[in-house]
């Protein structure tokens, strides 16, 4: 018989979480206005809110913690984690940020102006949020495929070629200041983007002169897609394979709290001396001096260590099997989930999970509160409340997909946990014919409504 995966670390430190009661939880959550984002985290039992920040370090990592050197300038972490970066990503230039969104600002602040046009696959919040702050517009060129939860397709964060040429001849290359490729591809359910089309996008690119710049916080993830699902890569390392990958890019953005499993930090990096000069002043601006960038040494060396650890194949074996375990076992009690399960997270259907409440009373939503009722679990909502009012009409704006996201934390939760999840959300998909109301909005604020709106039962 073969072998199954298991995870390559044993638990040397326990964290205790409370299994609380239905009552408890109904009068939580109550209080909590129905937004998750209000609740007290020892009121949830499995927080599945984010996979960002909520990793389990290894004992390697805590090490780092107590080496840190904590010099304000010529950090030893920080060279650690230079040589991390040099010898890992094959990026010359780097800078240290407190997160990804913190990279995004100065490397953002180098290259986009006012009128600029920033394509790409589905472009991840903060990154369009830091796009459109500087009034340039991002444009969504993921293939078609991606916008259907059915159809199974390996690479569903690719770039359509033709929709990004279009884009390349509809806009003066002045006015094109970079390209942002995500991998693995957030908003569209941690779908990976193949290695060919990492080349091709890369290829065109060059044709236009126009530099590809990776939003990388899931890399380690994409790779570990690459190996398993693309041929001629099945026998190459992760670490070779997320050599090859950066080899077709300019530059990278990073969120460490996703695949470097730190709590806190990023960096970005690039290859051309002349925009890490432009980009370092805006990171002493922002950030703090070149050598530590918001963070204190002992996060730096944390973080390449976790870099390393990230790109192991046996830990992301583990790590993605652990979703696509979730995965099979919410399918095997008919539960509509968008397909396939990406690196990071289960994507449920809410539309199809919930077809008798309105999509004015947030479907989404209103599973999310079901299943922390059910079982304490904490997902969180990727619908009508996150996709904010037009701005111009203020009429909500309906997104094509209405789900429900189940982030899983890396190295933090057994597939125990796995099972308990999948039959809490089965026991609400049994009930859920009598499922026929919703929640409405209470409270709002303009913008980024998600993170602090306050709901009603309807
Ligand atoms: C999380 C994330 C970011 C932003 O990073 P923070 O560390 O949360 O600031 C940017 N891009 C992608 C794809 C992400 O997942």
């Amino acid at each position: 018989m073969n072998l199954p995966f298991a995870e390559p670390f044993k638990i040397k430190v326990i964290e205790p979480i409370y299994r609380s009661s239905r009552e408890e939880r109904e009068s939580w959550i109550k209080e909590a206005r129905y937004n998750l984002f209000n609740l007290r985290s020892d009121r949830v039992f499995i927080d599945l809110l984010t996979d960002s920040g909520t990793g389990a370090m290894s004992q390697y990592q805590w090490s780092e913690i107590m080496l840190g050197d904590e010099s304000y300038a010529g950090s030893l972490s920080y060279f650690k984690l230079k040589d991390v970066i040099n010898n890992l990503l094959g990026m010359p230039y780097f800078l240290p940020s407190h997160q990804g969104r913190a990279a995004e600002n100065v490397l953002f602040s180098a290259m986009i102006k006012e009128g600029d046009i920033v394509p790409g696959n589905s472009h991840f919040d903060t990154t369009k949020g830091h796009i459109e702050f500087r009034r340039a517009k991002a444009v969504d060129c993921t293939i078609d495929e991606s916008f259907n939860t059915e159809i199974y397709h390996p690479f569903k964060g690719n770039v359509s070629l033709e929709k990004l040429e279009e884009t390349y001849k509809k806009y003066p290359t002045e006015k094109i200041p970079l390209c942002v490729l995500t991998i693995t591809c957030n908003t569209s359910g941690g779908q990976p983007v193949s290695m060919q089309n990492i080349k091709d996008v890369s290829a065109l690119c060059k044709k236009y002169g126009i530099p590809l710049i990776f939003d990388s916080a899931r890399f380690a993830e994409n790779a570990y897609f690459i190996k398993t699902r693309e041929s001629g890569y099945e026998n190459k390392t992760i670490k070779e394979i997320t050599k090859e990958m950066f080899s077709y890019a300019d530059g990278a953005t990073m969120s460490s709290k996703k695949d470097a499993i730190v709590n806190i930090g990023g960096f970005l990096a690039c290859r051309d001396k002349e925009l890490f000069q432009k980009a370092s002043t805006y990171c002493i601006m922002f950030e703090g001096f070149v050598t530590y960038g918001g963070l204190a040494g002992r996060d730096l060396g944390a973080l390449a260590q976790g870099l390393m650890e990230g790109t192991e194949f046996d830990y992301l074996e583990a790590r993605v099997g652990q979703v696509a375990y979730l995965g099979e076992k919410l399918k095997s009690y008919g539960v509509p989930i968008q397909q396939p399960t990406g690196g990071h997270a289960v994507f449920v259907d809410a539309k199809k999970f919930l077809p008798n409440v309105p999509k004015e009373e947030y479907q989404a939503q209103t599973l999310a509160i079901e299943l922390y009722l059910e079982g304490g679990v904490r997902g969180v909502e990727i619908g009508t409340i996150l996709a904010d009012r037009d701005p111009v009409s203020r009429e909500n704006r309906y997104p094509a997909l209405e789900l429900l996201r189940l982030a899983i934390p890396r190295r933090v939760y057994t597939n125990n946990h796995m099972d308990y999840i999948a039959a809490s959300l089965a026991n609400v998909y049994e009930r859920r014919d009598k499922i026929n109301k919703g929640l409405k909005i209470a409270y709002e604020a303009p913008i980024m409504r998600h993170f602090t709106v306050e709901l009603e039962r309807v």
